[in-house]
């Protein structure tokens, strides 16, 4: 998105800045540099038949839920507890998510949930 005026901030009007490590061919070069580095840990994994994908593309809901058709699919979710009913922090969304355990123990502030 463009400023309303060149190099100006639409809020408060004051200068703005690119960060050394936010422009295009930074992150493009990080982007090679970590490729590389997870291929090993890639074919590693390919070799083991361990490799699944994901699509990362769209919502993080969205991409949450097709993560969590292939762990229901292999069966690598726990189920959560049945004596209190709690599933810590996805107790919000228990509707979109049945059966999954969070990986953290929710802990107590002033009696209310906090993630
Ligand atoms: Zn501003």
């Amino acid at each position: 998105m463009k400023p309303k005026r060149a190099g100006r901030c639409d809020r408060c009007h004051g200068a703005l800045i690119i960060r050394k490590d936010d422009r295009p061919d930074t992150i493009m070069k990080r982007l090679a540099i970590d490729r590389k580095a997870a291929r090993p840990l890639l074919s590693y994994y390919r070799r083991h038949g361990l490799l699944y994908r994901v699509n990362g593309a769209g919502f993080i809901g969205t991409v949450f839920t097709r993560a969590l058709k292939l762990f229901r699919r292999h069966g690598w979710l726990i189920p959560p507890p049945v004596h209190h009913g709690g599933s810590g922090v996805l107790q919000g969304r228990r509707r979109d998510t049945p059966g999954v355990t969070p990986l953290w123990p929710r802990r107590r502030r002033g009696g209310q949930v906090v993630g």
